[in-house]
């Protein structure tokens, strides 16, 4: 059995040293219960040692099960539905309708679905391997090889961090004195708020507030830079930031809160928004602003365990620490913080502090995707960051409206953007901005692994009409006007 992306990624990282010593026997101190945990216990067991896991605050399961991606997921699908049902069909002689007629029933059917990944992607992964110890209560470092839990001590051959993150509250005068939402909260409320303030722009605030937006709230988002998705091109941005406020989704850039106060209709923003004063108001507040570190209170300080100034803890490219036989996996080690990324550190630092291998962290190539609708996905570099990088860079840009798939689906929002090495012709990097748009995206990120050319992508059989072949028309299109082509790009 696998627990959440935990599949093997020895392929990932570098050759294991030769001199690395067997795990057979040895035991891992765990402390946290999430993907990075559980992926690590799994690594230990396959090499015949025993695990710890040590797990307090969340459920077992950490963050993504429980209040980050099955729940955001889930509930994005949901609002989507309900979405498409609303508008008008783009489909001549279809009519639609659609209602939220009990917001506590989806939750409730959100709840269920996370109960239900929870036993089996973590509990009944873990039941039956007699390696694997699940432990209860609150871990705290004692030495480099032993974690306390209440009265008890867990004593191994090493020990491995992977308290995750939980959600930053930044420093706004009056906004520890109002309620506010988190994902960990915002997930279990069983009315859907009238309106809702959303503070930040990056992929948690955007899926969260296009999930309630499209729900039924009347959503605002305020975002402290000039854009949404601060990191991603200006055109990604930009297109994402019109479909969003097509569908009535206020947003507001370059934000500077003043204070956050209550009043009787429920939560005001003093602001300045691009300068001028501004006021906004909300029945309820969502604080998205990022993430930061579980590393207080585990004693690292007392160790000598070093972190960076955000809390985040220093690891080198074998996920160890600055302790000998103390190492580092997941959100609470930093960018990048996904659950896929966690579960690979938790395996590869397993690995690392079981047998000594030393096998290296490599993101070559890491695909992301935020899940918004009309998703957004990336891999490898934009065409800015290929030529700050110094390679001859060359982007082209298909809008979806050339995809036939999307024509046919009648929907043709955003565009697929490939970049290569002029010099080289292989790919670099791939933008897209496009329903499904994640599904495009592992294409471009093998290709780019596996150092494919551009031309080789579009000599390549796509089935027709297939989202896909926008990626080989996009291909084709360093060379060719793809307007021109006939059916199936020959
Ligand atoms: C809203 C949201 C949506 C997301 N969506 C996605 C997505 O779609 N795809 C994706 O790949 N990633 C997504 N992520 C990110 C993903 O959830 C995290 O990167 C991942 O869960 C991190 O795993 P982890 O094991 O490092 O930490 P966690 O899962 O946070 O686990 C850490 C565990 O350790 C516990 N702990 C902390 N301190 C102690 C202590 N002293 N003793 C014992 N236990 C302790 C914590 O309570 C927690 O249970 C999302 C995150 C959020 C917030």
């Amino acid at each position: 059995m696998s627990s959440c992306c935990s599949e093997d990624h020895s392929a990932f990282s570098s050759a294991p040293k030769s001199s690395a010593a067997s795990a057979e026997g040895k035991h891992l101190i765990i402390l946290g219960g999430g993907g990075a945990a559980f992926s690590a216990a799994l690594k230990a067991s396959s090499l015949g040692a025993r695990a710890t896991i040590i797990n307090d605050g969340l459920p077992m399961g950490g963050t993504c099960v429980n209040t980050g991606c099955v729940p955001s997921k889930t509930l994005l699908r949901a609002g989507e539905a309900l979405h498409r049902a609303q508008r008008p069909s783009a489909f001549a002689g279809i009519e639609t309708t659609g209602r939220l007629t009990d917001f506590a029933a989806v939750m409730r059917q959100k709840r269920e679905l996370v109960e239900s990944l929870r036993q089996a992607k973590y509990a009944d992964v873990i039941a039956d391997d007699p390696n694997i110890k699940f432990v209860r209560g609150r871990g705290r470092l004692v030495d480099a090889r032993t974690v306390q839990v209440d009265s008890e001590r867990f004593e191994g051959d090493a020990v491995l961090l992977c308290t995750g993150a939980q959600p930053a509250v930044p420093e706004i005068p009056g906004l520890r004195d109002v309620p506010f939402l988190t994902n960990e909260s915002a997930f279990e409320l069983t009315e859907l708020p009238e309106s809702l303030l959303v503070l930040g722009g990056r992929y948690i605030a955007l899926e969260c507030a296009q999930l309630f937006a499209r729900l039924g709230s009347r959503v605002t988002i305020l975002q402290r830079s000039s854009r949404i998705l601060p990191q991603g091109s200006a055109a990604l941005t930009d297109d994402l930031t019109r479909h969003l406020e097509s569908e009535g989704l206020k947003i507001v850039t370059s934000v500077s809160v003043q204070r956050i106060r209550q009043d009787r209709s429920g939560v005001v923003i003093e602001a300045l928004a691009n300068g001028e004063r501004a006021v906004f108001r909300g029945a309820q507040l969502l604080v998205a602003t990022g993430r930061t570190p579980n590393s207080s209170g585990l004693g690292l300080e007392n160790l000598g365990v070093k972190s960076d100034a955000h809390g985040f803890v220093s690891v080198d490219g074998h996920l160890a620490t600055s302790v000998a036989r103390i190492y580092a996996a997941g959100d609470v080690v930093g960018e990048p913080m996904f659950v896929y990324t966690a579960a690979y550190e938790g395996a590869l630092a397993a690995e690392n502090a079981l047998t000594g291998a030393e096998r290296t962290r490599d993101y070559t190539a890491l695909p992301w995707v935020v899940f918004t609708d009309p998703q957004v996905a990336g891999v490898g570099l934009d065409e800015a960051q290929a030529t700050a990088a110094g390679i001859s860079a060359e982007a082209v840009n298909l809008t979806l409206s050339s995809v036939p798939r999307a024509l046919a689906a009648r929907d043709t929002r955003g565009f697929i953007q490939l970049i290569r090495n002029r010099e080289t012709d292989r790919l670099v990097g791939a933008r897209i901005l496009a329903p499904e748009g994640s599904e495009l995206l592992m294409e471009a990120a093998l290709a780019i692994r596996h150092g494919i050319t551009v031309s080789e992508l579009a000599a390549a059989f796509h089935p027709y009409l297939t989202l896909s072949e926008g990626i080989k028309l996009a291909a084709l299109s360093f060379g060719k006007d793809v307007s021109k082509l006939s059916c199936c790009a020959a």
